[in-house]
């Protein structure tokens, strides 16, 4: 695949006068991304000369020179240029083509399978190939030129926000874009953690807390329950609509004009309508020309338009409160972020819902990168009283024997996280261990996800089940796993840092979990049973073993039972249930038994006849 040379235009290239480097809070955002510093303690947004309410919206455009513009200029494209012009590029981060195909058509450029191993989706543009995550590095590099003139301080670090909801792969890809840039990602965090820390919650507080985040912006809605305890942030649940926002407003009072009016093409009137509804957020009639046509929108008329979107919303919550397994009662406060939640009738069925504290007095669009540049602070060393962490949404475990999932760090385990577990060989003298590291949870891995593999090389050659292999999972607070297995005996050791060969959606998250209730009895059931034909193997195996080292004592007919008893076994594990095998496997043992009793006593008097000769 063929790669341009890339040149990135921005305002100004020149470096900046002072040296010195200071963490950025950043909100990478679908629509718009902001950066945000802390100036005399408190949070502040860096503004763009434009005057653009962002600092740079997240729009890239290719010219025909292949150069890239970012931002403000980039928007002017979206109607001339469509298809060189990428928008919403954080919807496509860490996911496949599968991921998005029914989304495409709302998209105005092309997106495609990627043919790379990681099948991640990739953007067209002309005869180039983009993945989401240049795309967003793009965005980055902008946001740190910009940043930089502003401030006159080279920028290297950075926290980086992200939905509660995005996965290892999109952490990963976010944090990835970052490296891109130029930034080293010191923390990715969650949207809504940072909307609290803008608050001050969690600064100077020890008693639990219960908090909802509401967050409705352009085209995305979020409702996320949040405790704290302690200085740590745990995301109880997490819903929403990643295709519902301020767009669906928009569109539904464009609707009712076309209705009242019959316009050739409404489309023209989007502007009009996003008008519209600003002004009714502090008055309560509006009225403009437009064309030659008369366009007017009361509150009450705007309000019985909206009340299904807003309705839609309220659903996600109480969703979001029954998975939380909190009572609604037992919340604190609810923020709003997210410029669609400054309608005040928004607002109020936010706080009729929760019935509790509505926090709205942060600039709802700059709650999240102020909340961000706070989490900077506190990395920097200028906060201590405060931690941050969240918890793993699906268990993280590898294969074992008879493809069982073997979880090492189950779901909803606080992170950062470090847990480990020995494991053996199988076979005599095996000299390799494949590590296949997997998520969910199911009880067989064929149900799970895959998220890589590798092979743990040059094991000295030991008898099966002599190895110790120590199997150690890492996860960081941004949900990176990192797998080490390290032979004990023998020291032999390798690693990786898990990379997912897919993306996951919310969708398939959800679907995941409920499938592991659904089928929770049918596979313990498969687990019982493969764990029993496992046992089962061994014991024929070591049986075998034992006929073939005790030949010169052992009797003919007791060699022919021992056969006969393995072969039974043998016949089980092929077909049998998983008590027949349990009952085969019993009866080999006792068999057996008092016969490896009289090799233990023939041993024993060998080794000591040996010590007396010598
Ligand atoms: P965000 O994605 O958070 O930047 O949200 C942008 C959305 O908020 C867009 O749909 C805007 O039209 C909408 N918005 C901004 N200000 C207002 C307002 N005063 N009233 C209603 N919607 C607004």
């Amino acid at each position: 695949m063929a790669k341009i040379p890339i040149n990135i235009k921005t305002g100004n290239t020149e470096q900046p006068e002072s040296q010195s480097s200071i963490i950025v809070g950043i909100d990478l955002g679908t629509t718009n991304s902001l950066v945000s510093i802390i100036k005399d303690g408190e949070a502040i947004v860096l503004k763009s000369s434009s005057g653009h309410k962002g600092l740079v919206p997240s729009i890239i455009h290719f010219d025909d020179n292949n150069t890239v513009i970012v931002g403000t200029q980039a928007k002017g494209f979206l109607d001339s240029k469509p298809d060189q012009t990428i928008y919403s590029s954080k919807r496509l981060m860490g996911k496949s083509y599968k991921d998005l195909a029914a989304k495409e058509a709302v998209l105005g450029y092309t997106i495609i399978e990627g043919q790379q191993e990681d099948s991640l989706v990739r953007v067209k543009v002309k005869d180039q190939y983009f993945s989401p995550i240049e795309l967003s590095s793009y965005i980055l590099s902008n946001l740190k030129v910009e940043a930089e003139n502003i401030i006159g301080q080279t920028i290297e670090k950075a926290v980086i926000t992200v939905p509660a909801y995005f996965n290892d792969v999109q952490r990963q890809a976010t944090r990835d874009a970052g490296k891109l840039a130029g930034l080293e990602v010191l923390r990715i965090v969650n949207e809504p953690t940072a909307a609290s820390l803008a608050y001050g919650v969690g600064i100077d507080q020890t008693e639990e807390q219960h908090i909802a985040v509401y967050d409705l912006g352009g085209g995305t809605f979020d409702i996320s329950i949040l405790s704290l305890q302690d200085g740590i942030f745990e995301v109880l649940s997490t819903h929403g609509d990643t295709f519902l926002g301020g767009d669906d407003i928009d569109k539904a009072i464009v609707n009712h004009w076309n209705q009242t009016l019959k316009l050739p093409d409404p489309s023209v009137l989007r502007l009009a309508a996003e008008e519209a509804k600003i002004a009714l957020s502090t008055q309560a009639t509006f009225s403009t020309t437009y064309h030659d046509l008369s366009l007017k929108l009361d509150v009450q008329t705007f309000n019985a338009l909206i009340k299904d979107i807003v309705q839609k919303t309220m659903t996600a919550c109480a969703q979001a409160i029954s998975d939380s397994g909190i009572d609604k009662e037992a919340l604190d406060k609810v923020i709003l972020v997210g410029g669609s939640t400054r309608i005040p009738y928004i607002k109020k069925a936010v706080g009729d819902f929760f019935q509790t504290e509505v926090y709205d007095k942060i600039n709802p669009d700059e709650v999240v990168a102020k909340g961000a540049a706070i989490q900077a602070d506190i990395l920097a060393g200028n906060r201590k009283d405060i931690l941050l962490l969240d918890v793993t949404p699906l268990s993280l475990g590898i294969e074992t024997v008879g493809g069982l999932m073997d979880t090492i760090i189950p779901r909803n385990t606080k992170v950062p996280h470090r847990a480990g577990r020995q494991y053996t060989t199988s076979v005599d003298g095996q000299k390799h261990l494949k590590v296949s590291i997997f998520q969910g949870e199911r009880d067989l891995i064929k149900d799970n996800r895959k998220l890589g593999e590798f092979i743990l090389q040059n094991i000295p050659p030991m008898p099966a089940g002599i190895p110790k292999i120590d199997i150690h999972f890492i996860l960081d607070t941004d949900g990176i796993l990192t797998v080490k297995a390290k032979e004990l005996r023998s020291n032999t050791e390798t690693q990786i840092q898990v990379h997912s060969q897919y993306g996951i959606s919310e969708e398939e998250m959800g679907k995941m979990l409920v499938e592991s209730l659904s089928f929770a009895k049918d596979d313990m059931q498969k687990r019982a049973l493969i764990e029993a034909q496992t046992e089962a193997k061994s014991v024929i195996l070591a049986s075998e073993k034992f006929i073939a080292q005790n030949k010169e004592w052992l009797s003919k007919e007791q060699q022919s039972s021992l056969i006969n008893h393995v072969q039974h076994l043998e016949e089980k594990v092929r077909n049998g249930s998983k008590d027949e095998i349990l009952n085969t496997m019993d009866k080999l043992n006792e068999y057996s038994r008092p016969l490896a009793e009289i090799a233990l006593d023939k041993n024993v008097s060998k080794h000591l006849k040996n010590q007396q000769l010598d």
